[in-house]
C-alpha cells in the first residue's frame, strides 16, 4: 500500500507531491506522458507565460534565471521535469490511470499497463486539457472551413493565406490571434472575435504591450468583435495603445 497517490504531473501534481513530502508522506506520481511536464509539451510552438518567472516557482524549487523575464513553454516543461527529479519520490512515468474505485478505507488504481496500487489518499490532477471544450455554436455543423480548438494549435504556417476567426479573448485567444496577425507570417487577417465585453487581465496586458516577447506594434491588423459589437481594425497600432474600445 502507497501512503498517497497522485495521478498527474503537470504543476499541480508536482506541486502535490512537494506538499505531502513536506508533511513525512512519500507519494508515487502516476503520469500518463514518458516525461513528468504537464500538458505544457503539447501546447502551441509560440507559447510564451503570462506570469514573471518567480510567480510559476514552485514552493522550494525556484524557476531559473532571470526572475522578472517570461518564460516559454519549453522552459516551463523543464522546469517540471528538473523539479520532478529533485523530489524524494517515486515518478512512474507512462502510467495512464484507467480507474480509481474505493474499496472500504482504500482506493484501488488501476493502470493502462495492469499495474495495480492501493492507497487511502488519492490525489487528482489530471488537469482539463486532455478534453477541450468547444461550444456547440449554432450553424458550426453546416461551416465547410476548418475548426479547431486552441489545444490542436501548434504554429501559424498551415494558415497561410486564410482568415481566421478567433473565438474567445484569454491568454491563449490572444497570443494566437497576434501571432496569426504578424507580418510575415501569411495568415495576415486574423480576426479576435471577443466572446466577452472585456478580453481578460493577462490578455489585454498583452495587448496593451505589457508583454515583452509580444509587442503589438508590429500586428498589422487585427479586427476585434466583443458582444457589445465593438469592431476596430487596428491599422497599424502603435505600441501601449492597442485597440483602446476593448480596455
Ligand atoms: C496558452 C496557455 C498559457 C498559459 N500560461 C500560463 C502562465 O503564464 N502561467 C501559469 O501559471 N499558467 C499558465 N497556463 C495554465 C497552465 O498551463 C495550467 O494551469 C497548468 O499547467 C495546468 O496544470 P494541470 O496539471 O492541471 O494540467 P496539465 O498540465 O494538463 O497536466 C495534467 C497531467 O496529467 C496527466 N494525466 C491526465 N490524465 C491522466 C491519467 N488518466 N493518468 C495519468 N496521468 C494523466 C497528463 O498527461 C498531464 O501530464 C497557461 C495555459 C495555456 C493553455
Amino acid at each position: 500500500m502507497e501512503p498517497v497517490i497522485v495521478i498527474g504531473a503537470g504543476q499541480p501534481g508536482v506541486a502535490a507531491a512537494a506538499a505531502l513530502l513536506r508533511e513525512g508522506l512519500r507519494p508515487v506520481v502516476l503520469e500518463a506522458d514518458p516525461h513528468p511536464t504537464g500538458s505544457w509539451p503539447r501546447y502551441y510552438d509560440s507559447l510564451v507565460l503570462f506570469t514573471p518567472a518567480h510567480f510559476n516557482a514552485l514552493p522550494g524549487l525556484p524557476f531559473p534565471g532571470e526572475p522578472h523575464r517570461y518564460p516559454t513553454r519549453d522552459e516551463a516543461a523543464d522546469y517540471l521535469r528538473t523539479s520532478a527529479a529533485r523530489l524524494d519520490c517515486e515518478f512512474r512515468t507512462g502510467h495512464r490511470v484507467t480507474s480509481v474505485n474505493q474499496e472500504g478505507g482504500e482506493y484501488r488504481v488501476l493502470t493502462e499497463g495492469g499495474s495495480e496500487l492501493t492507497a487511502p489518499m488519492v490525489v487528482a490532477a489530471t488537469g482539463s486539457f486532455a478534453r477541450p471544450h468547444c461550444p456547440d455554436l449554432p450553424g458550426l455543423a453546416a461551416y465547410t472551413g476548418r475548426v479547431l480548438h486552441a489545444a490542436e494549435y501548434r504554429s501559424p504556417a498551415p494558415f497561410a493565406g486564410r482568415r481566421v476567426v478567433v473565438v474567445g479573448a484569454g491568454n491563449s485567444a490572444v497570443q494566437i490571434a497576434v501571432e496569426l496577425a504578424r507580418p510575415g507570417v501569411p495568415a495576415h487577417d486574423a480576426l479576435g472575435h471577443h466572446a466577452r465585453r472585456r478580453p481578460g487581465r493577462p490578455a489585454r496586458r498583452a495587448e496593451a504591450g505589457e508583454h515583452p516577447t509580444e509587442p503589438p506594434h508590429d500586428v498589422p491588423a487585427l479586427g476585434l468583435r466583443t458582444s457589445a459589437g465593438t469592431r476596430r481594425r487596428c491599422a497599424p497600432p502603435t505600441a501601449r495603445t492597442w485597440c483602446p474600445a476593448c480596455r
